[in-house]
C-alpha cells in the first residue's frame, strides 16, 4: 500500500533556500524543531543510498550523515537477511527529492562551466559518472547527461582493457 506523504506539507526545511547545501550541523539545528522527524527519517532510510549519505552530508529526520550511513548499512543487512527488499516507491515530484536533484543539477552545471571534466565532477561529488547521468535524466536535464554517459563508457573501456592486460599478463 502506498505510504502517505502528507507529512511533507509540514517539513521545517521546506521554505529554506539551499537547505541541503548547508553544512550538516546547521541542517540538524532546523531538524531539532521539525515536527515530522520520524516520518522524514523513515523516508530517508527508504530512499537514500547507503554510500552517498555520508559523502554528501545528507541529513534526514535529525540524524547526522555518519549515523544515517550506519542505519542504512544495518537496514541493508536486515533486508538481505530476510530477502525481502522493501524500498518505497518514490516519484520525482516529492519536494525533498526534487530539492536534492535541483542541487545536483546546479552543482554539475557550475562545475561544467568551470571546465571540470565529468570524471572530476563525479569524484568531487562522490558518485559515479553513470549515477550522475541517471540523476540528470531523472531531473529532466537530458542535455547534460550524455557527457556523463560518455565518461561512463570511457571508464568501461579502460576497465575492460586493464582486465585484458591482467589476463594476458
Ligand atoms: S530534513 Fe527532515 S527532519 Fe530535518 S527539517 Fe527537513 S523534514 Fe524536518
Amino acid at each position: 500500500m502506498a505510504r502517505s506523504l502528507d507529512w511533507m506539507d509540514r517539513i521545517a526545511c521546506g521554505g529554506i533556500p539551499g537547505f541541503t547545501r548547508l553544512p550538516w550541523p546547521a541542517q540538524l539545528k532546523l531538524c531539532n524543531v521539525c515536527e515530522v522527524r520520524a516520518e522524514c527519517l523513515e523516508f530517508g532510510l527508504e530512499t537514500s543510498d547507503v554510500w552517498s549519505v555520508r559523502r554528501q552530508g545528507i541529513v534526514y529526520g535529525g540524524v547526522a550523515p555518519h549515523d544515517l550511513h550506519q542505519m542504512l548499512k544495518q537496514r541493508a543487512r536486515n533486508v538481505a537477511a530476510c530477502q525481502a527488499p522493501a524500498r518505497l516507491q518514490v516519484t520525482a515530484q516529492l519536494p525533498h527529492v526534487q530539492a536534492r536533484r535541483e542541487d545536483l543539477v546546479e552543482t554539475v552545471t557550475e562545475l561544467l562551466a568551470d571546465r571540470q571534466t565529468p570524471e572530476a565532477i563525479a569524484a568531487r561529488l562522490g558518485r559515479t559518472t553513470e549515477a550522475i547521468a541517471q540523476a540528470l535524466h531523472r531531473a529532466g536535464v537530458d542535455t547534460l547527461a550524455p557527457m556523463f554517459e560518455a565518461a561512463a563508457r570511457r571508464k568501461l573501456v579502460v576497465c575492460d582493457t586493464d582486465a585484458r592486460r591482467v589476463v594476458a599478463g
